[in-house]
């Protein structure tokens, strides 16, 4: 059975469509002339690319799905980066300045 392409209901509002109809009965949409056979036509080709890819694809595996309620654990924060970081192997340190607000480091505030 098409998915997409079907002739007999209506490709907007799928409401079953009467023989030979010249618009949908339910939503108007009308179902005649180039641009409605383009469409059915866009909606063959798609079943067929759909029929293809179903066709190359391997059988469906089962999908693990999580059990509810049960909580998933928080990931845990990244470690603190190694301590051995000193003044003289940061790049832009104050290592070699004479800026004041290098002299202590424990004062941050502009004079
Ligand atoms: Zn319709």
């Amino acid at each position: 059975m098409p998915r997409y392409a079907d002739p007999g209901s209506c490709p907007d509002c799928r409401t079953v469509l009467p023989a030979a109809p010249a618009q949908c009965p339910t939503c108007a949409l009308p179902l005649r002339g180039p641009t409605a056979a383009t469409l059915l036509a866009t909606l063959t080709r798609a079943d067929e690319l759909l029929a293809a890819l179903r066709a190359s694809a391997p059988a469906p595996a089962a999908v693990p799905v999580p059990a509810a309620g049960v909580p998933v654990p928080p990931a845990a924060p990244a470690p603190a980066p190694a301590s051995g970081l000193r003044g003289s192997s940061v790049p832009g340190s104050c290592s070699g300045s004479a800026r004041p607000a290098c002299s202590s480091p424990r004062s941050r505030s502009w004079p």
